[in-house]
Order: C-alpha cells, then sequence, then structure tokens
C-alpha cells in the first residue's frame, strides 16, 4: 500500500513493468523512473451560490524533470483520485518522451463533478486551486505570464488549433494507419465512444475529411448505431444545443455495451479509462483500434490484443491522444517568443511530429516483433532513462 494506491496507478504500474522487464532494466533504476518526484494534495474551501461552504480536493502530481518543466492538465471529475492523478502523470512523461517534447509529464486534478456547478462555482474552485498551487507551479510575478498555464483563450495568448489538435492528431493518426495497411479511407466505417472535445472532433474529421461512415458514437447518455452513417454534424449541433446526446433522433440508441464490439473498421474509444477489458478483447470486431483516450485498454486486454496483433492494429494512447499537449507546446513556445503562428503553420508543425513518432513506433514494433504499445513505451521510456543517467544521483 502506497499514497498512490488506486486501480489506474496499478494499470500505469503494470505497463511500467511489463517494458522494465523487456528493456531488462536494473532494479535499482525501476523505483527512480517510476515514482513520482512531488506529489501536492490540497483543500479547496468554497462557498457555493446556496451560502453553503464545500470543501474540495485538489491534487497535482509531478513525474519528473529531467527533460524540462512538468507539463499536464487539470481534470475535474469525481473519479479523481491523487493515484489517479499519478498515473495520468507517468502517461504523460512517456507521451512528452515519445513525441520529443522538452517536459516531464505532470496532472492536476478537483475531486468535483463540475456539471454540479454553477459557472460563478466553477471559478472559484479554478481559482482557488490555482492560488494553492502558486506555490508549486513557482511563478506569481504580478504581470500576465502567458506560457505557465495552456489551453488559454486565443485573446489572452492560446494557441490556434489548441482547442481541435488531439481529435485532428487522431484522425491524422488513423488515416497513417490505414495507409500502412493499405487501405483507403474513403468507405470505412467508424465507432467512436465518447463525444466531448475529442470524440467530436474526430468523429467530424473521419466524417468529413477522410469520408468514413460513423456508423456508432455515444456518450454518458447513450450509445447510437446507424448503418447507414450518423450525420455527425447533426449530432454535434444536437449537443451543443442540449449537453449530451440524450433525444438524438438521428440514428437507433444500443445498448452501449455492445458499441465497442460492432463490426467496423475503425474504433476510437474517447471517453474514459479501463473501457477495453479482459472481458470485451476478444470481442472487438475493428481493424484498427485508436486509443484517444487515455488508458482505455487495461493490461489484461493488452495480452489479448497482442494476440490478434494481425486482426487489429493497435495506435496506443500515449501516440493517439499526443495532438493535445503538442499544440499546448507550441502554444508555450509561442507565449515564451510572443510570437505566434496561425492555424495552418500549427497543424503543419503538428502533424510533422506525428509523423516522426508514429514512423518510429511502427519501425521498433516490425524490428524488434513487438506490440506497438511496447514500442511507444519503451521509446519514452528510454528517453527519460537517458536523461535521468546523464543527470546522475546527488551523492
Ligand atoms: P470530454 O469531457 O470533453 O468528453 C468526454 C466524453 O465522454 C463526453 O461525451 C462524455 O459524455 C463521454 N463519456 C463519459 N463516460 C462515458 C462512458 N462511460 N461511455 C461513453 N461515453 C462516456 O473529454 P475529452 O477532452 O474529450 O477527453 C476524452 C478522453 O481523451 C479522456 O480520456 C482524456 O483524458 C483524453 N484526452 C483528452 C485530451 C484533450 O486535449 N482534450 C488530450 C489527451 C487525452
Amino acid at each position: 500500500m502506497n499514497i498512490f494506491s488506486d486501480p489506474t496507478f496499478d494499470m500505469a504500474c503494470e505497463q511500467f513493468r511489463v517494458i522494465a522487464d523487456y528493456l531488462n532494466l536494473d532494479t535499482n533504476i525501476r523505483e527512480r523512473l517510476l515514482m513520482p518526484k512531488r506529489a501536492v494534495a490540497v483543500t479547496l474551501p468554497v462557498r457555493r451560490d446556496d451560502g453553503s461552504i464545500v470543501a474540495y480536493n485538489g491534487y497535482r502530481v509531478q513525474h519528473h524533470l529531467a527533460l524540462g518543466p512538468t507539463k499536464g492538465g487539470t481534470r475535474f471529475s469525481l473519479s479523481v483520485t491523487l493515484g489517479e492523478v499519478a498515473a495520468l502523470a507517468i502517461w504523460m512523461s512517456w507521451k512528452c518522451a515519445l513525441t520529443g517534447l522538452p517536459y516531464g509529464g505532470a496532472k492536476g486534478g478537483i475531486t468535483v463533478d463540475p456539471r454540479t456547478l454553477s459557472v460563478r462555482e466553477l471559478e472559484a474552485v479554478s481559482r482557488r486551486y490555482m492560488q494553492e498551487m502558486i506555490p508549486f507551479v513557482g511563478v506569481h510575478t504580478g504581470y500576465s505570464v502567458p506560457e505557465i498555464v495552456t489551453g488559454k483563450p486565443i485573446s489572452i495568448g492560446g494557441s490556434a488549433g489548441r482547442r481541435e489538435a488531439t481529435g485532428r492528431g487522431v484522425v491524422y493518426l488513423i488515416e497513417r494507419a490505414l495507409d500502412v495497411l493499405r487501405m483507403k479511407s474513403s468507405g470505412c466505417t467508424a465507432v467512436i465512444q465518447g463525444f466531448g472535445n475529442v470524440g467530436s472532433v474526430t468523429a467530424l474529421g473521419l466524417a468529413y475529411k477522410s469520408g468514413m461512415k460513423v456508423i456508432g458514437i455515444s456518450d454518458a447518455a447513450g450509445a447510437f448505431y446507424n448503418a447507414n452513417g450518423i450525420d455527425v454534424g447533426a449530432a454535434d449541433r444536437h449537443v451543443a444545443q442540449h449537453g449530451s446526446l440524450a433525444g438524438f433522433n438521428g440514428a437507433e440508441s444500443i445498448d452501449p455495451a455492445d458499441l465497442l464490439t460492432l463490426q467496423c473498421d475503425v474504433l476510437v474509444p474517447a471517453a474514459v479509462e479501463g473501457v477495453i477489458t479482459g472481458a470485451n478483447a476478444g470481442k472487438l470486431r475493428c481493424r484498427i483500434l485508436a486509443e484517444a483516450a487515455n488508458g482505455p485498454t487495461t493490461p489484461e486486454a493488452d495480452v489479448i490484443l497482442f494476440q490478434r496483433w494481425n486482426e487489429i492494429f493497435v495506435i496506443p494512447d500515449i501516440l493517439c491522444n499526443s495532438g493535445g499537449v503538442i499544440v499546448s507546446y507550441f502554444e508555450w513556445v509561442q507565449g515564451l517568443q510572443s510570437f505566434f503562428w496561425n492555424e495552418t503553420e500549427i497543424m503543419d508543425k503538428l502533424f510533422r511530429i506525428l509523423e516522426q513518432a508514429f514512423s518510429a513506433v511502427i519501425k521498433r514494433a516490425r524490428d524488434a516483433k513487438i506490440p506497438h504499445r511496447m514500442s511507444a513505451m519503451a521509446i519514452g521510456v528510454e528517453r527519460v532513462l537517458a536523461a535521468k543517467k546523464s543527470r546522475g544521483l546527488f551523492p
């Protein structure tokens, strides 16, 4: 039992153990590579609109600082625990190292369902969280320091294309996977779980840019299927108007558990962790599994997917959803230099980085005859390891 004990943290540890064994890492380096460098827990007392005061829990975990400052978003969800935040920080480290970004991984989170808060309450929780984290983040200069936070509105130094970056990256990588498999995207069928930022942008891109037929979509409110193809533009407008897919009538409502096992060319889990399990991995009927969510596949499912490597081409999460952190990196760079690029320049730079990472993962997997996830993680872990070794330990 340690302070990070949590099923998601266990999953990150198990994935690391597999890679560490594969890379034959010395036992002396394993804990140093895996365990987070710092973790902070804070209490956030906030006055609600009805006058009551509620104390929320907030966390921030920095995994390592060997390659640069740490990077990682802040998650608002009831499922946030210190261990989950630590797991996401670790995955962010491998992702940044894989894509060559000069960052260590970090993550933050607040245990709250943001849908239960008014806009004023949400602002109060966010401001209180940031206030508590200032000594930890280390910036309090009295004037705006735009590079310290990414994902900002364009009006205060945000980057063009940041909101769409993750989904567009997912679409780019799916197209590259189709190239490798010598398949044409037009006419392919796609199923997407989750219709938030990443899922909706991916669905729109696959339908309108790649010419695919999106036959299944879902969100927390329900799952929908239409063999003739769903009008994802209409689904997107429905969510903008009603807040969720509930009541969407452009497709037949199906059991959400059946969505992932629909026959399709491309399956995109873009919702939550741990949805592809030992129980359903053997039943997947897709040609490409594009892991847009963080940690959608459990280690038990991974064993099954490895046995099915010839049937299912996996684009592992740390590669598949890295578009978001790459454009956050661009936002940081633009803030540091106070010189901003347009959206075309951003997308061009994004796709170049994704291409390099994709090619490296595929090549190593082919050469060493290992699964794509193992290849991607091995590249990430080795880069962090090399930096740690160069820096050495304090005597
Ligand atoms: P979001 O909150 O905008 O959307 C999440 C979507 O998933 C919503 O439509 C929600 O209704 C749906 N959902 C929740 N539980 C579900 C369930 N059990 N079944 C089906 N749908 C469910 O979040 P997002 O930013 O789109 O992130 C989605 C995933 O992608 C997360 O795992 C996140 O960590 C990962 N990710 C996001 C980014 C980014 O830039 N936003 C970057 C990297 C990774």
